[in-house]
């Protein structure tokens, strides 16, 4: 959460700046701020978005060549022009940005209050500036040493970018626990919560890791550790284009991404899956395989829609490798002190691999002996870099708040997983796993024609985007994806949904169901199907109004809807990277409907990097 871009070289800082922020909005956008070497330092900022900001800063004299930016997702003080960052020390000499939470903020307030300090903000962040700035000024030390000083002391995560007025072409910065990249120019350096808003500079690009301290100048990167001890920054090259980050012609990102799926799924079997051979490849699995086919226990750890993800992943391994799987909340896993035995494995699912929870929850498991598997989306994201092994989902930069293609990615490198273990171990037939190749290879394809549907789901929206509540149930495979299309309707609309399955309605959501209440069900012909038609008539005889998620040509599930919308066949293993379709077509055009800012949702962040 927050997004942080710095920039220090011969080119103006603040536009770099400003174009950075704009494509880190998706991690916050409480507020808004840049602090510039400008003859002095100057700090301008703004409750709201970039644009916010950036009528504010009209007719200023923004000339710089070193420069921070923050854009907030507040969790200390409210949402306004005080608390946005950056802070300035009392001296008005330091600017700092912060990304995470100073977790014993109250207690370093409380030394710094006794000795004078007072504080303009209620931030957790200004606090630690000043912390920073006592020690500077009370150890005569440089700020660098002062930083590293203070660290020691700091209890929580954090990503800091510093601006010292008495030396105006540095920026010193540090990390813990939040994400930060350093792109390597030619005398210049970029700084970012990811590697966006350096893409057109560079494509070298340095991550730095937790506990590690840089002071960047732009013909010099420096890297220590906390123990001031110099360390090689790793230099890496930079896999990712412009245009994969940019609408491309969409109104939202969100829309751009569901359009995607086709072709992120593509790219997610690319390489791996050869449905003719009958072969998956995935070397971080193959190195683990041995040991997943003995666990005992497989667990998985996310949050929100990875959750689901982790849900439907259970139903398949299961299923397909009779193996016991749990699926954990992080936030849970991390505190309640776990039972994890020798050799468990444990799955961390996250698009972003720096959600919060998630990255203590397997610190832990894997300081137990749990092997880590990572199923992540951003490459070289902290949780891909601290799991033993696992598979990059590569559905390219997912922007829009709300998760999507990273969703469907997630399903189909789990389901890949599943199928390769399953297999190995004698649980799946041959003809079984050959059947199963085939029809995930179909998968694009059939994510193509749902997508053809988007005019018909569009009306829906306008149907019944003024309901109060939603209710979305499915059993067996499509329960997790009810759940998925509750959150996202949730999210995008703010319109009250419940995720349930089918059978559990009848010990207490019945009764909410009346004549306004929609009721979507999951219902593409599986196994379970006859059940769900049998729901479908609860609902349907207390007057309730049936939307449906059917397969196409399903003629009795039709007979019992006001209205569906259709999915290709499938086979129900796969049915959810399809299923789920519809329902974030709804939950988009609905939030459009309700001329809602569907990629930042009130609230909300993209990347949760705070726990
Ligand atoms: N804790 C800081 C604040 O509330 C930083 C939050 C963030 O990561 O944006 O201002």
């Amino acid at each position: 959460m927050c997004g942080i871009v710095g920039y220090t070289g011969p080119r103006e800082a603040y536009p770099i700046v400003i174009k950075g922020l704009k494509r880190l909005e998706y991690r916050g956008y409480d507020s808004t701020g840049v602090a510039l070497q400008n003859d002095g330092l100057k700090v301008y900022k703004k409750k709201g978005k970039v644009a916010d900001l950036e009528e504010t800063v009209v007719g200023k004299n923004l000339h710089a060549h070193a420069g921070i930016g923050h854009t907030r997702w507040a969790t200390h003080g409210e949402p306004n022009d005080r608390n946005a960052h950056p802070h300035q020390s009392a001296s008005g000499k330091l600017a700092m940005i912060h990304n995470g939470i100073i977790e014993n903020y109250a207690q370093l307030k409380n030394e710094l209050l006794k000795k004078g300090y007072s504080f303009k903000s209620d931030t957790d962040t200004e606090v630690l500036l000043n912390f920073i700035e006592e020690i500077m000024i009370n150890n005569a030390c440089s700020l660098e040493e002062a930083v590293r000083v203070a660290l020691k002391r700091v209890v929580g995560a954090y990503v800091i970018l510093l601006l010292n007025e008495d030396d105006p072409e540095t920026i010193i910065a540090a990390r813990k626990g939040s994400p930060l990249v350093i792109g390597v120019g030619k005398g210049e350096h970029f700084l970012g919560s990811d590697a966006s808003p350096m893409l057109e500079y560079t494509k070298e690009v340095v991550y730095v890791n937790d506990y590690e301290l840089a002071i960047i100048r732009p013909d010099e990167l420096i890297l220590k550790n906390l123990g001031n001890e110099k360390l090689t920054p790793y230099v890496q090259k930079l896999d990712l284009e412009l245009a994969a980050i940019e609408k491309g012609g969409y109104d939202h990102f969100m829309l751009k991404e569901i359009f995607e799926q086709p072709q992120t799924i593509q790219d997610c079997l690319r390489g791996r899956l050869d449905a003719e051979a009958g072969t998956i490849t995935m070397a971080g699995i193959e190195q683990y395989a041995e040991q997943i086919i003995n666990a005992k226990r497989i667990v998985m750890v996310a949050c929100g829609t990875s959750w689901h993800a982790g849900l439907v992943a259970e139903y398949i391994f299961e299923e397909l490798c009779r193996i016991n799987v749990e699926v954990e909340y992080a936030s849970e896993f991390r505190y309640r002190n776990p039972v994890i035995s020798e050799g468990d494995v444990i799955i961390a699912i996250s698009q972003s691999g720096e959600t919060a929870d998630t990255l203590v929850a397997i610190e832990t498991a894997k300081a137990k002996g749990a092997i880590i598997l990572g199923v992540v989306n951003v490459v070289g994201s902290s949780i891909a870099r601290i799991s033993h092994a696992g598979a990059y989902t590569h559905a390219g930069p997912e922007i829009g708040v709300a998760s999507t293609k990273a969703f469907t990615a997630q399903l189909a490198v789990l389901c890949m997983i599943a199928l390769k273990i399953g297999y190995a171990k004698g649980t799946l037939s041959r003809e079984r796993y050959m059947g199963l190749l085939k029809e995930l290879n179909a998968i694009p394809e059939k994510l193509a024609i749902a997508l053809t549907h988007s005019e018909h789901i569009r009306g829906l929206a306008r149907k019944y985007m003024d309901a109060r509540d939603f209710l979305y149930l499915g059993r067996g495979y499509n329960f997790p994806v009810a759940l998925e299309g509750a959150l996202k309707l949730k999210e995008i609309s703010y319109i009250h949904a419940e995720g349930y399955p089918a059978a559990e309605m009848k010990h207490g959501p019945i009764a909410l169901v009346d004549e306004s209440l929609p009721v979507v069900f999951v219902a593409t012909r599986d196994s379970y199907h006859e059940k769900v038609v049998s729901n479908m008539q609860e609902i349907k005889a207390r007057k309730g109004m049936v939307v449906s998620v059917i397969t196409e040509g399903d003629e009795v599930s039709t007979g019992l809807s006001n209205d569906v919308m259709q999915v290709p066949e499938c086979d129900e293993i796969l049915a959810p990277m399809l299923s789920v379709v519809p329902l974030q077509l709804l939950a988009y055009y609905i939030g459009v409907e309700k001329k809602l800012d569907v990629d930042k949702p009130r609230n909300l962040a993209k990347s949760v990097t705070v726990e």
